[in-house]
Formats: structure tokens, sequence, C-alpha cells
């Protein structure tokens, strides 16, 4: 199972993976954004990184309590609070170590939490897009009796294959939506630092 150890090592892992991709996601979000997604994240995960080596967290759910209300301070933009809401739900259905069926309730309780902020859809470009496909391979690899590692892995290669998935998609949410039909060719930048994310949760388990 998955616990506090696992949680830190997560958080560790997105806060180098979204800085080494800072360039990345700002040149993503500076095609049909306004350029500053990278920017935010980094410094978000660097705050986050600050906060839990202050702290003391006792269980994965505190780790991502953390993260939660440390991004809904610091990301700002449209991906502070859908990133804020998705890990607050998240810790909150983080109950204890995390077994398969938990890592699946986690990711349910975050896309949960995306789309109730959001308002988004699939297919809108959004991460939206790669949540959906990442919570329910999550599901499926639980219902299938996986392992929580195997589970996390098939949610960041369904993540992965849901940012490339957002290329061709025409955005109606968030700022890209401002360039209505100019936005298909471009990949969606909240969905590509979601799949970081994800990539990093797996990468912590395994
Ligand atoms: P801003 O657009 O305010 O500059 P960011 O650049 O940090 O914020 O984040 C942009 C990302 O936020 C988009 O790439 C998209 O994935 C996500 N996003 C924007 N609006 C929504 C929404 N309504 N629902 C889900 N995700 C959204
Ligand atoms: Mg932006
Ligand atoms: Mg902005």
């Amino acid at each position: 199972t998955l616990g506090t150890e696992w949680a830190l090592d997560w958080v560790a892992r997105a806060a180098t993976a979204v800085s080494e991709h800072r360039i990345d996601l700002i040149e993503l979000d500076r095609a049909i954004g306004d350029g500053d997604h990278g920017e935010n994240m980094d410094r978000g995960f660097t705050a986050v990184t600050a906060k839990l080596a202050a702290t003391r967290p006792e269980s994965a759910g505190e780790v991502l309590k953390t993260v939660a209300t440390t991004l809904m301070s610091t990301v700002g933009g449209a991906a502070g609070p859908l990133y804020g809401t998705a890990f607050l739900r998240g810790a909150k259905a983080a109950d204890g170590e995390l077994d398969a069926a938990g890592v699946a309730a986690v990711l349910e309780a975050a896309l949960e939490g995306i789309r109730a902020r959001g308002k988004a859809e699939t297919g809108e470009k959004t991460m939206v897009d790669a949540w959906t496909p990442a919570a329910e391979a999550a599901r499926a690899a639980a219902d299938a009796g996986r392992s929580p590692v195997e589970a996390l892995r098939a949610a960041a290669d369904a993540a992965a294959a849901g940012a490339d998935a957002t290329v061709p998609m025409v955005a109606t949410k968030g700022r890209a939506s401002y360039l209505g039909e100019r936005s298909a060719g471009h990949r969606d930048p909240g969905a590509e630092s979601s799949s970081l994310l994800l990539a990093a949760a797996a990468e912590a388990a395994e």
C-alpha cells in the first residue's frame, strides 16, 4: 500500500518535473494562452516543497492537503484553483494507506473537483482530458485486481495519451477558447502538466 512516504516522494518528483519542464509548459501556454503556465506551476511546487519541509505530515491525505492549500495560494490563474480543488478532494478521499481501489478513489475525487470547479467536459481541450482517462484507467486496474503501483502506472500512461489527444481539439473552455479554431494543432498546457504530475505519482510508487 501507499502512504506518507509515497505522497512525499510524489510531491518531490512533481516539483522536479515541473521545474525541468517549466520552459515546455510556458511554450505550450504561449501558443494558445498567456504563456505563464510553466511559471505558475514552478512557483506553486517550489512553495509546496518549502511548506512540506517545514511541516511533518502523518498521512498521504495530510500531504495532499498541504499541496492543495499551497497551490491555491501561490499558483493563481485558472490552474491554481483547479489543481487546488483537485488535491483537496484527493486529500479527503485518501483514507489511510492506499491500495489500488484507494488510488482510484483519490484520482476520481481529484477529477470530480476539477470538473466541479471548471465545468469542463472531456473534449474541451483542458486538463479534464488527462484526468478523465487517468481516473478510469486506475479504476479499471483496481477492478482487475492489480496493485496500487500498476493502477498508478496505468493512470499515468492514460494521462499521457489524454494529453496527446488534446492536440487536434478546439478549445471551448479557458483562455485557449478565445482562439476558437486556431487553438487546434497545439497540446493543452494543463493536460500536459497533469500528465507530468501523474507520471511523478507512478514513479514515486515504483
Ligand atoms: P491561465 O489560463 O489563467 O493563465 P494557466 O495558464 O496556469 O492559467 O492554466 C491554463 C490551463 O488551465 C489550461 O491549459 C487548461 O488545462 C486549464 N483550464 C483552464 N480552464 C479550465 C476549465 N474551465 N476546466 C478545466 N481546466 C481548465
Ligand atoms: Mg496561462
Ligand atoms: Mg495567466
